[in-house]
């Protein structure tokens, strides 16, 4: 038997055990109506979709813990938390973390807990109605599985000093683990942080209360937790963050080594200790500990300097005394703060003064990319910082470069150094993605390998071998690269490889990684989410004695899930397809003219310019590239990624306006329009004197009673008079300036510039459906609809892309291609896998039917599949292979 230790267990999707070595777990405070006024709006103004993205940026910020608090007089607490629960519950990257049910109603608390699933804290429960009570509510918690926070709150009052703190938590203790059977780490104490610096004299104790108490609880009571909600301690500096973000980390950094577990914060604002500047760190030591504070002394002071920090306001915008600094400091503030202005300077200074260039990198620059790293980790710096950091290390490394060879005896030696190999699969153009993690693997002191594209199995595994890699991670944008992705791996163990290979992009999952890519492996499969965990899972696994271990678990994690898909299997009914072929769109094609375009036939668009497109540009998937999530332009004024937003948001503006005024990048485009008519679930396409027959999928899951079993062919009339469209447009002349930003060791630019080409692509592709809705097949010319109404694609008709959900069937891009001549007219090529080259292109359909709407295929069965494969004339293996993503 193995022994269980008793260590806090939590579970969202993803458990969180914290361990005795667990540091500090931060608990995200933005989901809380009392707490913040905007995510209160939103409840009440029933947004809940923007409710989500506060929380998405919560975890995104770090929060290994979401508090969720609804308790508001306007609101239906019960009914909010409820709602709310259940749409974070299939929100998979919010749910993977746990919930803590926040209220001072039970019964808020009670309806909450029937909606989490895995195992989420109660906040709180505590003694102030008497021990009956809490009795009673501490058995429902401990019924539903959960652990609790208990307030050290009694008949009497709220806990204010040190010993009644103490006293209350050791009651509630006794009577939780001997009365109702709860297990010790399943105990959170809040002992209740208070606000100190308030003027009153009897206030100033009440952080050494806390820390003191926080003390002896853990040594009273060893397996329970300690808690608290910090942002009560500064609340009479309301309105001064800076201060308030000082006095939370002063606090923490003293409670925590008293032995605090876990907080309610505010995960993005936390500043470093170490880099509070002395005086405000002094004054906040001196407050919160209460010393040299005769006569509130110590408060008066801090006052006094949160006055100056008042008034220099928005003023010193470019501080420029870290120059004062010596310079292993200058370099450090340098890379922290991604400025490369001094760098060569400054290297060159630091190569003078060290003996050897090599001890400029593993001196200066690693502590500050450890710093870096740290920070991203901790998620107190983002990703756009961080490549930005990484941008001033390899100016700096380009710096040393020759001055390290011509010390060639003492070269540098690479084999210490960990090398992770990179590569976008056979087929797949996808770049972003893998630049990304491969700067902040670097960041983190890796050697990376990057083979870029398009890279064939044996290349890759080659590679590998030759520069002794230790890691090897795979990239892929389209559904096939996740065949191309299981063939690497069986490649792998058919060669008796080692190293780990790690999966990551935006078509591949932890499921598919389980399920499809895993068991073809042995020495590690591990699916990565995006690049601030590639670092840990890197670190885990180049560490012996961890990787054994780590791998063992997620071994055990993926068998897990992979029994899980196995047995859910026939959750779905499904209609045979000559059912779901009954049950079509019900459309009423009697009283419809279908419009007539101007023109039959292809027209090439090469006139288009950048500045034409910038209006019709989608901002939140180029934030999304940047992994920072929320609605745009809020994210701009957002508190917590706010600033770093707007700085991207400039930096991509200004790059854009160079962009067009020095022309570096040419749109291109091709539109055609052709006689239609509609045959079961094809399309007969009339051109020139041919016909060309388009296949489409038709979904096939039992629906809802009056919901039609969709496909796209339904869209096009059965009588002669109907068209359908199809356009390809592309973005030209990346290369060259990519070439100039690698040169210049720029990644922070050159991932920039991939981010915003692929956003040109779709604002082109958004542009040229305005422009065919309003003139070239005219069905809407009085439309006026402005970019956002765009974006909500609140247009008559569709632009579904060959690959996507509706019509998932990439090999259709081939006839797609033929008709428009799409090759010749904008130097878009297909790669073996259907992924378009340049990578920031987009091709679809146009459907201009007022009824017709995205939607996704979902599963199909083995009778579809023949009946496709039949209408295709293809065999059926070859239907099989690029409908696999489609089959059950
Ligand atoms: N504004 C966004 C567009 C997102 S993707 C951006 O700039 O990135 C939108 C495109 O994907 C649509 O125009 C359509 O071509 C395709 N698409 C979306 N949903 C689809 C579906 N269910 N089936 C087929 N194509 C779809």
């Amino acid at each position: 038997m193995t022994l269980i230790k008793p260590y806090l267990r939590l579970a969202g999707l993803e458990p969180l055990v914290v361990r005795p070595e667990t540091n500090f777990v931060n608990v995200g405070e933005r989901t809380n109506v009392t707490g913040s006024k905007m995510f209160a709006r939103l409840i009440r103004e029933n947004k809940y979709e923007e409710a989500l993205s506060v929380a998405r940026q919560q975890v995104e910020n770090g929060a290994q813990i979401i508090d969720v608090n609804m308790d508001d007089a306007l609101l239906d607490g019960v009914q909010a938390m409820v709602t709310f629960l259940n749409l974070l519950q299939s929100e998979p990257d919010i749910a993977r973390i746990p919930v803590m049910i926040d209220s001072s109603k039970f019964e808020i608390i009670e309806a909450g807990l029937k909606c989490v699933q895995g195992k989420c804290i109660v906040n709180s429960i505590s003694m102030k109605e008497g021990e009956a009570k809490f009795i009673e509510q501490a058995h429902i918690c401990r019924d539903y599985g959960a652990a609790v926070i208990v307030m050290a709150f009694d008949e009497v009052g709220q806990a204010d000093t040190e010993n009644r703190k103490v006293e209350i938590c050791h009651r509630a203790y006794k009577i939780l683990t001997e009365q109702v059977g709860f297990d010790p780490q399943d105990i959170i104490f809040d002992p209740n942080i208070f606000a100190v610096a308030t003027g009153l004299e009897e206030h100033n104790n009440y952080g050494v209360d806390f820390i003191n108490a926080t003390r002896r609880i853990k040594q009273l009571m060893p397996l329970t937790k300690v808690s608290g909600g910090v942002s009560n301690l500064s609340f009479s500096f309301r309105g001064n963050d800076h201060v308030r973000e000082a006095m939370h980390s002063v606090f923490l950094f003293h409670a925590i080594k008293a032995g605090m577990d876990m907080g309610i914060v505010n995960a993005g604002q936390l500043v470093v200790y170490d880099e509070i500047e002395p005086t405000l760190r002094d004054l906040c030591e001196d407050v919160i500990l209460n010393r040299n504070n005769d006569n509130n002394e110590a408060t008066e002071k801090l006052i006094a300097f949160a006055e100056t920090v008042k008034a220099k306001g928005k003023e010193v915008k470019k501080d420029e005394t870290w120059r004062l600094a010596p310079v292993a400091e200058r370099l450090k503030h340098a890379l922290v703060n991604g400025i490369t202005d001094y760098v060569d300077a400054d290297t060159e200074e630091a190569r003078q003064l060290l003996p050897r260039p090599l001890d400029v990198i593993e001196g200066p620059l690693m502590d500050g990319m450890n710093v870096v790293g740290d920070l991203f980790g901790a998620g107190k710096m983002f990703l756009p910082q961080v490549v930005k950091s990484a941008r001033v290390m390899k100016k700096s490394v380009a710096y040393l470069t020759p001055f390290i060879e011509a010390e060639k005896a003492e070269n540098a030696d690479t084999s210490q150094v960990a090398t992770i190999l990179l590569a976008t699969v056979k087929g797949d153009v996808h770049d972003i993605g893998k630049n990304i993690v491969g700067v902040v693997l670097a960041c983190n002191g890796y050697r990376i390998v990057d083979l870029g594209v398009m890279v064939p199995t044996d290349k890759i595994l080659e590679e590998a071998q030759k520069v002794g890699a230790d890691i090897i991670g795979l990239s892929g944008l389209i559904t096939p690269s996740l065949d191309e992705m299981v063939h690497v791996a069986h490649e792998m163990k058919r060669r008796g490889m080692k190293q780990p290979l790690l999966i990551g992009g935006a078509t591949t999952s932890r499921m598919h990684t389980a399920v499809k890519i895993a068991p073809q492996y042995d020495n590690g499969v591990i699916h990565v989410l995006d690049a601030s965990r590639s670092v840990t899972v890197a670190g885990s696994l180049l560490n012996n004695d961890t990787k054994t271990p780590y791998l063992q678990s997620l071994r055990n994690e993926y068998d897990k899930l992979a029994e899980s898909f196995h047995a859910k299997k026939v959750v779905k009914n499904y209609l045979p397809l000559a059912a779901a072929q009954q049950n079509k769109v019900p459309i009423n094609w009697e009283g419809y003219t279908p419009p007539t375009p101007a023109f039959t036939g292809t027209k090439t668009i090469s006139e288009i310019t950048v500045e034409t497109l910038r209006p019709y540009i989608d901002w939140k998937p180029f934030f999304i590239a940047w992994e920072m999530h929320g609605n745009f332009p809020d994210i701009l004024t957002d508190k917590v990624v706010g600033t770093e937003a707007t700085k991207l948001y400039n930096d991509a503006n200004a790059l854009l306006d160079k962009v067009a005024a020095e022309q570096w990048l040419t749109p291109k485009g091709v539109v055609g329009f052709w006689p239609a008519i509609n045959e079961g679930d094809d399309v007969l396409l009339q051109h020139n004197d041919q016909t060309t027959k388009l296949n489409f999928l038709r979904q096939q899951a039992q629906k809802a009673a009056g919901q039609p079993n969709f496909s796209l062919a339904d869209y096009i009339s059965q009588e002669p008079g109907d068209h359908i469209g199809a356009f390809a447009v592309t973005i030209h002349g990346l290369e060259q300036w990519i070439k100039k930003f690698e040169a210049e060791h720029d990644d922070y630019n050159k991932i920039m510039l991939q981010a915003l080409a692929d956003r040109l692509a779709e604002a082109f592709a958004e542009y040229l459906h305005e422009k065919v809705r309003k003139e070239y097949w005219g069905y809407q010319q009085a439309e006026e609809l402005s970019n956002e109404q765009l974006i909500k694609e609140e247009y008559v008709g569709i632009r579904p892309a060959p690959g996507y959900p509706a019509c998932p069937d990439h090999t259709e891009k081939y006839k797609l291609f033929a008709l428009l001549n799409a090759g010749e007219a904008t130097g878009i090529t297909l790669t073996e896998s259907l992924a378009m080259y340049p990578a920031s292109s987009v091709c679809g359909w146009y459907f201009s039917h007022p009824q017709s709407q995205y939607f996704g295929i979902g599963k199909i069965q083995r009778d579809q599949l023949e009946d496709y494969a039949k209408r295709k004339g293809e065999p059926i293996e070859y239907a099989e292979k690029w409908l696999r993503p489609v089959l059950e």
